[in-house]
């Protein structure tokens, strides 16, 4: 384990200025140590990964833990399946390509997505059609209230749309050190998702490369980079509604709408905030991306309160018009 660092200042994709001090640890061993201390200190552990799902305060109370683990292994394989064992500190988008290019099918509709491993599993991460759920097979970790090693299988880790287990009983309570990733050779590809398969048209007979290359392509040119328009992705969740919400609503029926296997429709946040207008509102050095109206950007100078107040007014402005209350997707800390 390193020795606690102070006011360092924490990378994150938004830019936010945030200072606070940091603890890094190899994996389960270290990160028990660093249980023990902050119990010493009488202070809370935060574990974090790249920054690039998270709203950050000016400075943060607790020590900030980040796993170094970057290392992959081998840890099981039958006829048709292979078992990755994966550090949480390996980048996600890394690991995406080394699995494909070594001819394992499944994750490359997850291409480009930022991050680290110990986080994909945080929010369930998912993007043309596909979620990393179903690909998961056990994540190991250290609970940070008692100091214990524990491994969750997929079950126990409660996984469902952008959500998970971490989100919920353990938020705040478990730190991810490695994943367990199942995957095989022969997996069916996944190109339903209607603006990837329009970008593969013509792409025959497809592989896994092909998909990661046109999500790749599809990525750049649709979404902000956050290297030269800080960010953190969609900022607010789709909404899910009833049917009859959508035939009583002035509008509803134009609004595009995807069923969902519970029979409820997930409308698009991006569609709703762009129709009450809000691209390109500004407060302080935050702004809705002229690009993407999901997407919240720092022009330079935001910060916490910038951007947590722009957010309001988009929710504000979505409930006015359609009645809908939006939700945040990155995590917010501290008080802005
Ligand atoms: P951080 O932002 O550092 O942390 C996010 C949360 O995970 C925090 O609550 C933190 O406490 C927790 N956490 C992090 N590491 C650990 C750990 N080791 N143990 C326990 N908890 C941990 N998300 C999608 O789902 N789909 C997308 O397509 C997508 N596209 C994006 C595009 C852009 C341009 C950006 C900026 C973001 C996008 N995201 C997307 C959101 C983000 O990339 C993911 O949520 C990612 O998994 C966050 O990883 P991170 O390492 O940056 O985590
Ligand atoms: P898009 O293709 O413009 O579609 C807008 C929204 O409609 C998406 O959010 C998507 O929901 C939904 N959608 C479109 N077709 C769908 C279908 N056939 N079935 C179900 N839902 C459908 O989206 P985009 O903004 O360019 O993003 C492309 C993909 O990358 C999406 O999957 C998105 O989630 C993902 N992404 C996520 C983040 C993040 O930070 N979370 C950031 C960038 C991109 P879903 O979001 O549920 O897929």
């Amino acid at each position: 384990m390193t020795s606690l660092q102070y006011n360092r200042q924490l990378p994150n994709t938004l830019a936010l200025p945030c200072a606070a001090d940091t603890l890094c640890v190899s994996g389960i061993e270290q990160a028990r140590d660093a249980v023990r201390l902050a119990r010493a200190l009488g202070r809370s552990l935060l574990p974090l990964g790249e920054g690039s799902n998270v709203v950050l305060p000016g400075a943060l109370q607790g020590i900030a833990l980040y796993v170094t683990d970057k290392s992959v292994h081998e840890v099981g394989r039958d006829n048709e399946f292979v078992t990755l064992r994966v550090g949480a500190g390996h980048a996600w988008h890394a690991f995406v390509c080394t699995t494909v290019a070594e001819g394992y099918v499944g994750l490359e509709n997850l291409a480009l997505i930022p991050g680290t491993v110990g986080a994909a599993p945080i929010q369930n991460i998912g993007a043309y059609g596909r979620e990393v759920a179903a690909f998961i097979d056990a994540v190991h970790g250290v609970d940070l209230h008692s100091g214990d090693s524990r491994s969750l299988n997929a079950a126990q880790c409660e996984f469902s749309y952008r959500h998970s287990v971490f989100k919920g009983a353990l938020r705040d309570r478990f730190l991810i050190c490695a994943v367990d990733f199942r995957l095989s050779k022969h997996a069916a590809l996944d190109t339903h998702y209607p603006a990837l398969a329009t970008q593969l048209d013509g792409q025959a007979p497809l592989s896994a490369q092909q998909v990661l290359d046109a999500v790749v392509a599809l990525r750049r040119q649709r979404l902000p980079d956050p290297e030269l328009e800080p960010n953190v992705g969609s900022f607010f969740k789709n909404p899910v509604v009833d049917a009859t919400w959508l035939r009583n609503v002035d509008g509803g029926t134009r609004m595009p709408q995807y069923p969902q296997p519970d029979g409820r429709i997930k409308l698009s946040a991006a569609w709703l905030i762009d129709h009450c207008g809000l691209k390109g509102l500004r407060e302080g050095g935050a702004c809705i991306a002229s690009r993407h109206a999901l997407v919240i950007t720092n022009r330079g100078g935001a910060t916490q309160r910038d951007v947590l107040t722009l957010a309001e007014r988009v929710v504000h402005a979505v409930q006015q018009r359609y009645g809908l209350t939006l939700e945040m997707e990155p995590r917010v800390y501290g008080d802005a």
